[in-house]
């Protein structure tokens, strides 16, 4: 059973990374084929087995022989990581993580992130809301963060996404009081990762940084405490 948790969330983040590459690249991402990034040779299937393929191409392409990103191996390995998560903590996480890694991809790129790409969040707030409704709770969770985030952004403009700001509305929705572990868990990576940045790369200025890869990790980190 184990071994079916793993599969499917390595299929689920193989995907969620193509999906968040040709999105930001204006790809389609259900009719386009995979291809090199160097020489943009077409793929064939046995090139594209997840995990397998990388490793016997030892991550270089077949035709031009150049350096294949990755990017995609590494999301299936975080895919293995979140279908073990799964097989503990259910289904429902898995979306929950699959989607906040396509956000957090198309974030780290594009610093920003359409809203369309949030809906399976959303039907996830509907299920859970068919689970079990409490909806006190529920909204108490998601003004908790949201909120206070808001009215920093308009104090000191722009000091968060107003991405963030819906997702920490709709993940609050989802873990009630306990988004405050996973605010608390995003923001301290987020500042270890700030500290980093200023001491070893000396990167004083103000440095605009993708905030959603720190909430994956929060809520990564969370499931897993
Ligand atoms: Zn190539």
């Amino acid at each position: 059973m184990l071994i079916f948790y793993l599969m499917i969330g390595m299929i689920l983040f193989s995907f969620g990374d193509c999906y968040s590459y040709r999105k930001s690249k204006g790809m389609n991402y259900l009719t386009d084929r995979s291809r090199c990034e160097s020489c943009g040779h077409v793929l064939k299937w046995f090139e594209l087995l997840p995990l397998v393929s990388y490793l016997a191409l030892r991550g270089k392409c077949r035709y031009c022989g150049r350096q294949i990103s990755p990017r995609p191996f590494l999301s299936e390995v975080i895919g293995l990581v979140c279908g073990g998560i799964a097989y503990y903590k259910g289904f429902v996480a898995l979306f929950i993580l699959c989607n906040l890694y396509v956000l957090a991809l198309m974030d780290q790129k594009t610093k920003s992130v359409p809203f369309v790409s949030c809906i399976p969040l959303l039907l996830i707030c509907i299920i859970v809301s068919y689970m079990d409704l409490d909806l006190f709770s529920r909204l108490f969770g998601s003004l908790l963060i949201s909120v206070p985030m808001s009215l920093l952004n308009v104090i000191k403009k722009d000091s968060f996404g107003w991405g963030d700001v819906i997702l920490f509305l709709l993940l609050g929705y989802i873990y009630k009081i306990d988004i405050i572990y996973i605010a608390l868990l995003a923001l301290g990576i987020a500042s270890l990762y700030a500290l980093y940045l200023m001491g070893i790369l000396k990167k004083t200025k103000e440095y605009e940084f993708a905030f959603i890869p720190f909430l994956f990790l929060g809520v990564l980190l969370y499931l897993l405490l």
